[in-house]
């Protein structure tokens, strides 16, 4: 339950898209060489479709372009818009990859907390929507240096998913700092639980100018080792974007690409979104009870396929004082935890601190992902019982 990724096959539609874009002979062998640089042509225009409802704009092919996974998507959009100096702001903890990003192009990571307050420290049913961030912080994370603000939401690896509110007090900071564009990376905007809402900060009033929404194939068709992703806003956010994907990976594979068009306009005819949701709702559901029945303490997660668990609670040393849970870097609590749960307890983490900046590391959390099939999830319950007797 470390890394995310779906222990399943996609969906049958997909592969079958898939195997059908490969044999694909009606247009010659060119479903095998090099696509258009800003995607290929089908699965932009069902991006098009796709997105013009929900981010509330006509698109047009000009504010699409497909990339090698999102992953690619924001590392090239951050060597696009950071100069060495630029600022880049992020909520804290946050995917690993945006720090190694902005470190490449020269910039600096400015985080903001995400923390629990006070008072609901010793709450007993926590959620994600819980973790709030302080407004004045935010607003003096900004400064003349800061160029992009990168938003997650749905966050990993918290699972938090930005409230309307929330939102709104992001857009009313960043349109006082007219150099800053946002980069949001919705990667999970899919997994969106209980009465929770993905909302896009695209369509806020003034930010579909300054915004390129990011996303991917990998967690909605359970395809992550496919690499497909996209970006998507105003034309030129998009043209400058593609400038720097021409010189990196020139263009993303072409079959993937035929085979998503076409699981994209099917997936809209079933309603396959929302059955994705409540399948991934229920293996949430399960992971919580199993957690908490282990004596951890997670924080239920309003969307993406992670939840966080409080470990403060397990002990490292056995009666006599000896230190029983060991492990590399022996001085950061979570690798040790997470290291002697996949060799002791038989289950993988991933320890929260990772996600964390150097001068504001914490090691009070691990992270499970629940993207794994039922009976991965019962064994893994199974094997968390025995994290009772290591409980403080
Ligand atoms: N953003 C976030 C928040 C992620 O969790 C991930 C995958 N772990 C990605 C981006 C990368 O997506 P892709 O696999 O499409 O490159």
């Amino acid at each position: 339950m470390g890394q995310g990724f779906p222990n399943w096959f996609p969906p049958d539609f997909v592969l079958n898209f898939a195997k059908e874009s490969i044999e694909d002979k009606s247009k010659g062998a060119s479903i095998h060489h090099y696509a258009r640089v800003n995607g290929h042509g089908p699965l932009v225009e069902q991006l098009v479709q796709t997105y013009s409802p929900l981010l509330k704009q006509d698109l047009r092919t000009e504010n699409v372009i497909v990339t090698d996974g999102a992953s690619e998507a924001l590392y090239t959009a951050i060597q696009a818009f950071v100069d060495p100096g630029d600022e880049v702001i992020t909520f804290e903890p946050y995917f690993d990859l945006y720090e190694g990003a902005v470190i490449m192009s020269g910039g600096v990571i400015k985080p903001v907390p995400l923390y629990l307050e006070e008072s609901k420290k010793n709450k007993d049913d926590l959620t994600s929507g819980d973790l709030v961030f302080d407004v004045e912080k935010l607003k003096s994370a900004f400064s003349d240096k800061t160029k992009v603000l990168l938003l997650n939401t749905p966050h990993n690896p918290t699972g938090k998913v930005f409230s309307k509110e929330e939102l709104e007090t992001i857009a009313s900071i960043v349109k006082d700092h007219p150099r800053c564009i946002i980069l949001s990376d919705e990667v999970y905007e899919w997994m969106v639980y209980d009465d929770a809402e993905h909302i896009r900060i695209a369509t806020f009033d003034g930010m579909w100018e300054r915004t390129l929404t990011i996303s991917s194939a990998a967690k909605t068709f359970s395809v992550t080792g496919w690499k497909v992703g996209w970006a998507i806003g105003p034309q030129e956010l998009v043209s400058a974007l593609m400038r720097a994907h021409a010189y990196i990976v020139f263009c993303v594979n072409t079959p993937f690409q035929d085979a998503l068009s076409k699981a994209f306009k099917h997936a809209r005819e079933v309603n396959y979104f929302n059955t994705l949701r409540e399948e991934y709702q229920k293996r949430r559901d399960f992971i919580i009870k199993a957690l908490k029945e282990a004596g951890l303490k997670p924080i239920k997660p309003q969307g993406t396929f992670f939840t966080i668990a409080d470990i403060s609670k397990i002990s490292l040393k056995d009666s006599e004082g000896t230190e029983t849970i060991t492990g590399v870097n022996m001085g950061i609590k979570d690798w040790r935890v997470s290291r002697w749960l996949t060799t002791d307890i038989g289950v993988t983490s991933i320890p929260c601190s990772v996600f964390y900046s150097e001068e504001n590391r914490y090691d009070d959390f691990i992270r499970f992902a629940f993207c794994k099939t039922d009976d991965i999830l019962q064994e893994a319950s199974e094997r968390l019982k025995k994290l009772k007797d290591y409980n403080k």
